[in-house]
């Protein structure tokens, strides 16, 4: 009886600790991020984001969301640059015709999409400028937001995102979100201002060349912690609202935290004068239309309803597309 209510004490927070692991920055480094991303940018638009600071922040995890109602959603979050070679960045092709004619749909959906999805999203976000349709500027710019962030995490561009090839299993959230949670508010978020961007292809495969270059210190550092850390000492349990969870030990993450040697804020950092310069060139793409005086957007039923859908998709069901990522 007793022996009963142990082991499924264990199987409890092992199923909160696994779902933990699902989302990228965690929900509280995306919302960060697209919320400080707002004060990046110029006195034309500022004014626009402003006023809907609070759904920018709000829907900032609505692609996270997503990949429970929307099938192929999972593939747009990464890209395994290992899977393509010694010299990856020499055969991957920057747009997606020319990458799809070389490898196949298919295979490009096996290993991910995020670089090409956020020029994608970009050219969406242009649309939406030059049709001055305000809600689907704010969706548009939540989401292109949050695949940029991911962009910027080490482990969102290698095919060992949770250290699942090297036995470093739960390093993924480790690193994007228990970090961050503990460590930020140390943080110095002045990131200057927005600035135009001339060639977004080349800029949007840079963010992924300097993610794939960072990833290696991020695993070794880990196995090296893990070394020398007593292992006892490695986890503790916290209680979050009703559950509790098994989390990497405060000591053992400041430990960490310091071998990387302010990565994590510098990506951080990254992720944000990023996704105000993506903001700002869709504006000017698409003309510079004019939204000063624009005050909070009246989101309309239908598009609440499909935002529903996706929470409530999210809340009890499961990824549709399992392959990939998916840390479930
Ligand atoms: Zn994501």
């Amino acid at each position: 009886m007793r022996k009963t209510f142990f082991i499924s004490a264990i199987t409890l927070i092992l199923i909160v600790s696994v779902t933990y692991l699902a989302y990228a920055w965690g929900f509280f480094g995306h919302r960060l991020i697209n919320k400080m991303a707002v004060y990046t940018l110029p006195p034309e638009i500022i004014g626009f984001y402003k006023a809907n600071i609070e759904f920018i922040e709000e829907h900032a995890v609505d692609p996270d969301k997503r990949r429970y109602a929307v099938k192929n959603e999972a593939a747009r979050h990464y890209i395994d640059v290992d899977r393509y070679g010694d010299h990856p960045f020499d055969s991957l092709p920057k747009y997606w015709g020319r990458a799809v004619e070389k490898y196949t749909e298919d295979t490009l959906m096996a290993h991910g999409i995020v670089p090409w999805h956020i020029d994608r999203m970009l050219q969406r976000l242009t649309k939406a400028f030059a049709d001055k349709d305000y809600t689907k500027i704010l969706r548009n710019s939540a989401d292109l937001g949050h695949y940029i962030a991911d962009a910027h995490v080490p482990l969102h561009c290698t095919k060992n995102y949770n250290g699942q090839l090297t036995n470093q299993n739960g390093i993924h959230a480790f690193w994007e979100s228990r970090l961050p949670e503990l460590f930020s508010q140390d943080y110095d978020f002045f990131t200057g201002k927005a600035k135009y961007i001339d060639k977004p292809i080349d800029y949007i495969w840079n963010i992924v060349r300097a993610s794939y270059a960072a990833k290696d210190s991020v695993l070794l550092f880990e196995r090296m912690l893990n070394e020398k850390f007593p292992s006892d000492q490695k986890y503790s349990y916290e209680q979050r609202g009703a559950n509790m969870m098994k989390v990497y030990a405060y000591d053992y993450s400041e430990q960490y935290h310091k071998m990387l040697d302010g990565m994590v804020e510098r990506r951080m950092k990254e992720a944000i004068i990023s996704v105000g310069s993506f903001w700002y060139t869709a504006w000017v793409n698409a003309g510079m239309p004019n939204l000063k005086g624009i005050e909070k957007v009246t989101i309309s039923e239908e598009e609440k309803k499909e935002m529903e859908r996706e929470d409530k998709m999210w809340r009890t069901g499961k990824v549709l597309d399992s392959s990939g990522h998916s840390d479930e």
